[in-house]
Parts: C-alpha cells; structure tokens; sequence
C-alpha cells in the first residue's frame, strides 16, 4: 500500500469511523447471531522472535510453543518503533507513531483518541487489563475503554512480576461471569534488569535474559489454561505478541529504543483459538495491526485481519536518538525479504539471505519507488504542541522511568545539519543512558562525570548540554552551568524547555528578576509547566504578591495526583490573606488526602475559631499534639473556644492552658477578655 499524505488521512477518517460506526455494526442481524468471541491480548515486553522455543534452541517456552502448533505464528511481524509506551499505543489503535503523535515513553495519550478497548467495550465486551510496567500505567492514557485497568505494582515499584500479574487475570476472570471479555495481560519480565526467579535464575545461569523469557512463558502458560478454563462453552480468540525486542549486543546495542535492526523490531506473533487454522505466515506484518484484526473478531468493522494478512510495505521509526541527541532520524520499511532504513543514509537488507543485517545492499539493490514513496511519505516531526504534552510528570514519575532506563526529553531537538547516524554512534549508547540515569537519580556529580565524557565525543548533543548545565546548577558551580546554557541556545535557538531550565537556575540563585520572566514565558507556551508553576508562585510569595502565588498554586493542585503539601501552602496563603473560608477549605483538602499523616490542626482550629465554627475548632484544637511546637498555643485557642462553648470544664483548660504557657502566651492568658474572672489563677 502506497502510504501517501492522501491514503494517510483517509486511514485516519476509517479508523475515527469505525467507532462511531460500531454500534450499528454489532446490532445488525447476521452480527447479532454470530457468537462473539472472548479475546485475550497478551504482550510480552522486550521480547525478542528469535528467543521463543520454536525458533531457538537456548531457550523453552513450552506455553507459547503449544499456543504456536495451534495457531497462526507470524514470522515477520515487525513492531512500529522499539519503545513500550509507543508500540502498544500502535496496537491499541491502529496507527504508526507518525500518526498517533506518541514517539516516546513519559507522553500522554490523548483522550479523543480511539482506542480498541473503547470499541470493544462500545460493543457489549466486558474489558480489563492486567499492566506489569510503569511505562504503561494509567496515567500515560492507554487505560481509556477498560472497565478495570489494573496497574498496581505494589507502592514504589516501577514492575510487577508475571507471576502476581497472571493470579490478578485471573481472579478477574474467576469473579466475572459477563461474556464476552477482552482481556488485556501485559508482561514485563524481560526487560532489563534480568533478574529471573528461582528455577530459572539457575536453569540459565549464563542467559538470565533468556531465563526471563522461561519464567514469563511459564505464567503465560498458567494465564492462558485459566482465560481457556473459564470461557468454556463460548468461543475463545488469544493474540500473543512482543512490542519490541532486545539488542543484545548486535549491531552494537544492548537495550532497544535507539536502533532498528531485527533483534529490536522482529516480534513474535501468534493467533489461536476457536476457528484459527494451523499456520506459518511469512508475509511481513506490523504490530499495529492487532488492533484491526481484533476489532474484526469482535464483529467491528475492519479493514485488516492478520488471519487473511496481505502483503503492504510494513514501516517503523526508532526517534529516541533524535530527538533527544539531534543525531539523525531513522525509519524503515520492510516488504517481503527487502528492509530498508533511511537515516542520512539508506541501508538496504535481504533478510532471507542475511538475516543479521550484516551486508548493506544498497550499492547492489535499487529501492522500490514504493517504498522510498512510503519513506518520504512517513511524518517525522511530531505533532505541534506535542512537545508540551510531557509536562506535568512529576518527580517522582521521572524517577520511576530512569529506574527502566526510560528519560524524556521534551522538545525535539532540531536536525543537526551535520547530524551523526545512530549507527555510527553505539560507542555512547551505554554513557548516554547511564548519565541519564543518574541524572534522574539525582546523582549530579555522577552524572556530571559520565556526560562531560560524552559531550567530548558529541559536543553538539543537546540533551546532554543541558542536563550538564542543570546539574552544575544544582550543585552551585553558576559559572560552568551559564556557559553550557548559553551553549546549548546556540545549538537550540528558542527552546523553551532551555528557557526553562536556565530559570530554574536563576531561580536556585535566586536572581527573581532574571527567573520571573523566563517563567512567565515558559507558562504562556507550557501552561501545565509544574516545576515553573511552583518555582513561580515562590517567587511571588517572596514578593508578597500573595494572591498571585495563591493562584498559582491552585494551578499546581489541579495537576498533580494527591496535592496535599500544596493544599497546605494554599492554606497558608490564604491565612496570610486573612480569606479564612479558603484556608480552611485548603487544610481540610489536605487532611482528607493526608489522613494521619495531617499536622496542620493548631492552624485549621484558628481559622475555625476565627469564622466562629467552635465545635470545628475544638474538634481540631484537640488533635494538635503534645509534642508540636504550637502546643501552648493550642491550649489557649482551646480554652477560648471551651468558653465560648459554654464548657463547664472551661476553667480547668484556662488553668492548663497556663500552666504549660511560655511568658508570651501567659500574657496573652492574663489579658483575654474571656477569661477575666479566672486568668492566672
Ligand atoms: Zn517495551
């Protein structure tokens, strides 16, 4: 298929179609009696084709192997970019990268997106998934059309193991008795770091990669006899398929997300179930097209279906190195045995004859037309306004990510013009995620180390310019983070996210006058900008424009998860502004998200005595403390409030109240009008 501009966009308005015309589709006559099948999607992430049972033999995988003798098994299914986030958001919507805007883990999907659960669930299915990777958890958006989207990995863990994974599906599936259901189970054993349970740490003691693999086909194994143990009686469909593989080592990379050789893009892809034949295909398909076979097994209009797969030039891009080191762009296109990579050069494989990709044919083999047509033709740049999408991650997110090897970068770097190829540039791989790592961690003097290494190599990267800077700005050295600021808007003239970074650094040197401005800038282009957010309203509290930093911080509110130090600060503020209703709004909203945890209760019993709430403000009085600083202070706001109650006790709390009272708040004791007849006493 020519993937012209123009076949682009009418793929765009059928895949937008299909659901609105879902409904229709599933209440027609001849779809009403055919039984719909229940469907499990299963995804094994960093998953290589060649280390599955039935294609090696290091390795055995005895659930996917059965599943495969069974079933279709594709031998040239080729994933749409080699990073997790991106490549399921391709299966669960149809689209390549280039279309759906998701080039990179830490990016949000858009709510008007379609999404297949939606279809599904649109569809009379009954929908949950079962994640086992931070880079998939709810909040980066693929949850949208499932009734259950479990992504607990336990509090601070970035994975769930298979094991715990599997027992939650199917539990699920044991608690559920609505039909048909799609069920989403996501597997994240074999990303690094490999670290295989017990058999298998010791059955492959040279490949714990490889035992990674034979402890998840083992749970995959227990997860499919269970969906199949469980939907007895109706129609049952499983799709099992990798969105990305493994370097390795070959061609020079270990991890995957930078390169796009076989290792990284070939996957493994199998159907079975009710009325699936027995078959090897070997027309090369892309992973994107799970979405659209799945639709058609649910009675959803289609317009692909991997059981009857015809041949098109199958893409995929690898971005990371580009638009986070500004080296070269890269994107492939593969049809039949021929693979081509297009990144400042053109590489050209045979991949019957040579599949490690070791011999470039591209002296000896011309590109097909179409498929140079489908190259240009394929979006590089992302969407505008996309480079603001990953503003709101906190750090903690940030860290979560680093711990996978995952780091956003948030504006695309601009195309060097002397931009080096990927492939070229493997000798930094492991610095470039190592310095990113620790950068993340907040090890600045580790990271320091590793960058300035690699910034001798590549002296025009970017990303590695500005953290550099950044993290000479952390630890004060003002000098060499202004030089490598003023370097880096050499390299990215106009950057925002530069522009930001360098007001934070004024910021940290307190230099207001320099910060403000670049923060209000930074806010007009990135209103959901956090760390500008909070930097900003510090600086207008230190100004005293306490309502601006008030409003400010009701923007950070609105954005993070569980807001409860930032109700405090409001709170504060709005003490400081005397507008007592909202502070005691603010300090509630913190003690119903901080729970035991909530100190704040000597300031919310004086804003409560204040607006002459007494019962709220004894009720808050009482649970300040004995160990808190304020405590003296508490006992006379309560006194007060005990006599403003009328509580016969009240004299007693006055005499306490004094007894424990520091020279200044006896005199405030001894001059209380409401405690005239007993003060001192
Ligand atoms: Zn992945």
């Amino acid at each position: 298929m020519r993937r012209s501009a123009t076949s682009v966009a009418v793929f765009i308005l059928l895949a937008v179609a299909c659901v609105s015309c879902s409904r229709e589709q599933s209440q027609s006559a001849a779809e009403a009696e055919r039984p719909r099948p229940s469907i499990l999607l299963v995804t094994l992430d960093t998953t290589r084709a060649d280390c599955m049972g039935f294609e090696s033999d290091a390795v055995e995988t005895p659930a996917l192997d059965a599943l495969a003798a069974r079933g279709m098994r594709f031998s040239q299914a080729w994933t749409t970019v080699p990073t997790t986030l991106p490549a399921h958001t391709s299966m669960l919507t149809g689209l390549y990268p280039s279309e759906h805007g998701i080039r990179e883990n830490s990016r949000f999907v858009d709510d008007d997106r379609v999404l297949l659960a939606e279809c599904l669930r649109d569809a009379g299915y009954s929908t949950a998934a079962f994640i086992s990777g931070y880079p998939l958890k709810r909040r980066f958006g693929l949850a949208q059309g499932f009734d259950l989207y479990d992504d607990d990995m336990g509090r601070g863990n970035a994975e769930r193991a298979a094991g715990p994974t599997t027992e939650g599906a199917l539990s699920y599936l044991e608690s559920t008795s609505r039909r048909p259901v799609f069920v989403w189970v996501h597997y994240y054993d074999p990303h690094d770091p490999y670290v295989p349970p017990e058999p298998f740490r010791s059955l492959y003691p040279s490949s714990p990669y490889l035992g990674e693999i034979a402890y998840m086909d083992q749970e995959l194994g227990r997860l499919i006899e269970g969906f199949e143990g469980r939907i007895s009686g109706g129609e049952s469909r499983i799709l099992v398929v990798g969105d990305h593989g493994e370097g390795l080592g070959d061609h020079g990379e270990s991890l995957h997300g930078n390169l796009l050789y076989r290792g990284v893009m070939r996957v493994p892809l199998i159907i079975a179930g009710s009325g699936i034949p027995v078959a090897e295909v070997e027309t090369a398909v892309s992973t994107r097209r799970v979405f659209d076979t799945i639709l058609g097994w649910a009675g959803l209009d289609s317009e692909f279906d991997l059981l009857a797969a015809a041949e098109e030039i199958v893409m995929g891009e690898a971005l990371k190195p580009y638009l986070q080191y500004g080296w070269q762009p890269q994107v492939m296109a593969v049809r039949g045995s021929i693979k081509v990579i297009q990144s400042g050069e053109t590489e050209v494989y045979d991949l019957r004859s040579d599949p490690s990709e070791s011999e470039n044919l591209s002296d000896k083999i011309k590109v097909d037309p179409e498929i140079a047509e489908a190259i240009r033709g394929y979006a590089l740049l992302p969407e505008i306004g996309e480079a603001s999408s990953g503003d709101a991650l906190d750090q903690e997110a940030r860290r979560q990510l680093a711990v996978l090897g995952y780091v956003g970068w948030e504006s695309p770097a601009p195309v060097r013009e002397d931009a080096p190829n990927p492939r070229d540039m493997t000798h930094l791989f492991a610095d470039l995620d190592e310095g990113s790592e620790f950068f993340v961690r907040e090890e600045y003097e580790a990271s320091i180390k590793v960058f300035e290494r690699v910034l001798a190599e590549d002296p025009e990267n970017l990303m590695v310019t500005v953290r550099l800077a950044v993290a000479y700005s952390i630890l004060g050295n003002d000098e060499r983070a202004l030089q490598l600021f003023s370097r880096a808007e050499q390299i990215h003239p106009g950057s925002i996210d530069l522009q930001h970074y360098l007001a934070m650094h004024h910021f940290r040197f307190q230099r207001w006058d320099l910060a403000a401005p670049l923060f209000e800038k930074v806010l007009t282009v990135m209103p959901r900008k956090l760390p500008a957010l909070e930097a900003l309203a510090r600086i207008r509290e230190s100004e005293g424009r306490l309502d601006d930093a008030a409003r400010l911080m009701e923007r950070v509110i609105a954005l993070k998860e569980s807001p409860a130090a930032e109700w405090i600060r409001l709170g504060e503020l709005e003490m400081a502004m005397t507008d007592t209703p909202a502070a005691i709004r603010a300090f509630e909203e913190a003690r119903r998200l901080q729970g035991e945890a909530f100190d704040r209760y000597l300031e919310l019993g004086v804003c409560y005595l204040a607006v002459h709430s007494f019962a709220a403000a004894a009720e808050a009085l009482d649970l300040v403390p004995e160990n808190h600083p304020g405590y003296a202070m508490a006992l006379f706001k309560r006194a007060q409030v005990s006599v403003l109650l009328g509580e016969p006790e009240w004299r007693e709390r006055v005499r306490y109240a004094y007894e424990r009272a520091d020279p200044q708040i006896r005199q405030l004791i001894e001059r209380e009008p409401l405690f005239q007849d007993t003060a001192g006493r």
